[in-house]
């Protein structure tokens, strides 16, 4: 799946996000501000994930967000394991973001299964 699919899949499931042309437009899960980019390629937007990997976040829809860029650098800075933020701090933010993310949820059509492909 490319970068401009995989941001796509997440457009689709986040109300916030409509198609105008060959954009989505958007806000931003981290900071609500607009936000677009292009579905093919996905430039202009960066993709999120909300609880980190190596945090034990997965790849799975509810955990990945559509995201500016310096939201996506600012986050991963702050919570750098070397500032030594606490656990706490992570999982509430963490929780924050994925209630967001849980109250824009909408609805989308199953995406085609990998055996539908060329
Ligand atoms: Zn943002």
């Amino acid at each position: 799946m490319t970068r401009g699919e995989l941001l796509s899949r997440v457009a689709e499931t986040d109300s916030t996000f409509n198609r105008r042309g060959p954009d989505w437009v958007g806000k931003c899960l981290i900071c609500n501000g607009p936000l677009a980019f292009d579905a093919r390629t996905g430039e202009g937007a960066t993709l999120e994930h909300i609880r980190a990997r190596g945090r034990g976040g997965g790849d799975n829809l509810a955990n990945l967000a559509v995201v500016h860029g310096s939201c996506n650098w600012e986050k991963g800075r702050r919570w750098d394991p070397k500032r030594r933020r606490s656990r706490a701090d992570y999982d509430a933010l963490v929780a924050r973001l994925l209630e967001k993310r849980m109250a824009r949820w909408r609805d989308a059509p199953p995406p085609p299964s990998r055996a539908d492909r060329p």
